[in-house]
């Protein structure tokens, strides 16, 4: 079964459009939104912690490591707070 989220993750949403970033979307997807990592998705997890998944920050890969050549500079500090705690 697909994550729930499959339809509305902001993760996918943005980057999708972009095709140098496609090819590792597609097995990040394989692996966890479609996958046996799922439940280790720390994008959902995260989400379900702050009550709303759109709190998530969009850069967020599922194994939540900032996506290549981006950084954690704009996750606000209760992202990293509630990382922190959960690690
Ligand atoms: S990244 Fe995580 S929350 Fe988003 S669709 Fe995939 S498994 Fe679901």
């Amino acid at each position: 079964m697909d994550c729930l989220q499959i339809g509305t993750c902001i993760f996918f949403r943005e980057y999708r459009k972009y095709d140098e970033r496609k090819l590792a979307l597609v097995g990040l997807a394989k692996l966890y939104c479609k996958g046996p990592m799922q439940r280790d998705c720390i994008r959902r997890k995260l989400g379900m912690v702050l009550g709303d998944q759109n709190k998530v920050p969009v850069n967020m890969m599922p194994d939540g490591q900032p996506l290549a050549d981006t950084d954690t500079s704009d996750w606000p500090e209760e992202v990293m707070i509630k990382m922190r705690q959960s690690s």
